[in-house]
């Protein structure tokens, strides 16, 4: 998270809009709760340009509670939904929906090591499918599409966890949309859910409240206690990024950021080996791996003494990722190229 935005947040810890308490502390019920809320709904609605028939939701058990609660409310017992797997979370999103019903993978990554996304029209989708689901960007794998999926006539559900709010987008090409709040939109224990309204009542089949999307939708995301910190904090990043010039902004950036990182890479003559193909590059994680194993390791260790964590790659896959959400300053990519530059002389 941005600096900036969490020495605010510190500046309010202990009285929150100079109320004597903090936002932890106030009802959710108050007024004053109310307007919190009502300003994370008001920076997610002006920062994705959401249209007016499409409803903003506020959920917990994160993304990955979505891989199921989506099935539940939006797959008819009659038909299956159209998945594409392009990597990690997609591939677990498949085996939690396949709880609730009929899940038809219709593109798998699998056999080119998720190193790829399909192309716009490559994906041929079942007739009546209740819906399709992808993921803009893989986080582990490092693919992202680079477009806004197609699926004709059927409804497009898209898990937005680890890109959203990184570029524009047009909301009224997706049915729903969804994204964990821990990358670019604040801390965790908040999902986003932007659902076009008319899909509020489809209800296939009988649920308990709580995992309908219309008892968050009747009762501005508060059937229960929500959480009130995270969306507290929520709004505050939705602040931070219009001070950048909103996903416009923040893209040009993001484009500069990914466009050293992959440069760095391409230029090590395969010392540095990148995990994407280059259509299919993530411009929020960057997933690469090193002659061995063993420099992999050296890497990592070194990486850290120089300020850079996190560069451990997944279990999964091994090898590094380093991630530059919107809060990581293109001055530390600046730094991190030259650390590679220098650890590949040191060690190519
Ligand atoms: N989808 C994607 C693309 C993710 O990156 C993640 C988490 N990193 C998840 C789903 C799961 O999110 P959560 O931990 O909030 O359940």
């Amino acid at each position: 998270m941005p600096t900036e935005m969490l020495e605010r947040a510190r500046a309010e810890f202990l009285s929150v809009r100079g109320s004597g308490m903090s936002v932890m502390e106030i009802s959710h019920r108050s007024k004053l709760f109310d307007d919190i809320l009502g300003k994370a709904e008001k920076g997610i609605r002006a920062a994705l340009k959401v249209p007016n028939n499409y409803r903003v939701l506020f959920i917990q058990g994160g993304a990955t509670l979505q891989f199921s609660m989506i099935p539940m409310n939006l797959l008819s017992p009659d038909n299956s939904a159209d998945h594409i797997v392009t990597g990690h979370w997609g591939a677990l999103a498949v085996e939690e929906a396949s709880c609730i019903g009929d899940i038809n993978v219709v593109y798998s990554g699998g056999e080119n090591g998720f190193s790829d996304v399909p192309k716009q029209g490559e994906v041929r989708f079942s007739q009546n499918a209740s819906y399709v689901h992808y993921t803009s960007n893989e986080t582990v794998d490092g693919v992202q599409f680079d477009y806004a999926l197609d699926a004709g006539a059927l409804p497009v559900v898209c898990d937005m966890s680890s890109d959203i709010l990184s570029r524009p987008i047009d909301v009224e090409k997706y049915a729903l949309i969804y994204a964990g709040a821990q990358k670019n939109l604040g801390p965790s224990g908040v999902v986003v859910v932007v659902i076009r309204e008319d899909l509020l009542d489809w209800a296939p089949r009988r649920l308990p409240k709580q995992l309908t999307y219309k008892a968050y939708a009747d009762n501005v995301s508060m059937p229960n206690t929500p959480n009130t910190w995270a969306i507290y904090l929520l709004g505050l990043m939705c602040d931070w990024l219009e001070e950048q010039g909103g996903t416009e902004g923040i893209e040009k950036v993001n484009r500069e950021k990914a466009r050293l990182m992959y440069e760095a890479i391409d230029k090590s003559d395969g010392f540095y080996k990148g995990r994407a193909k280059r259509s299919a590059r993530s411009l929020m994680n960057v997933t690469f791996s090193l002659p061995t194993p063993e420099l992999d390791a050296k890497f990592v260790e070194e990486g850290e003494k120089n300020g850079f964590s996190g560069l451990k790659g997944h279990r999964s896959t091994g090898g590094i990722r380093a991630s530059i959400y919107n809060a990581f300053p293109l001055k530390g990519v600046e730094l991190f190229v030259d650390f590679m530059a220098e650890f590949e002389r040191k060690n190519g």
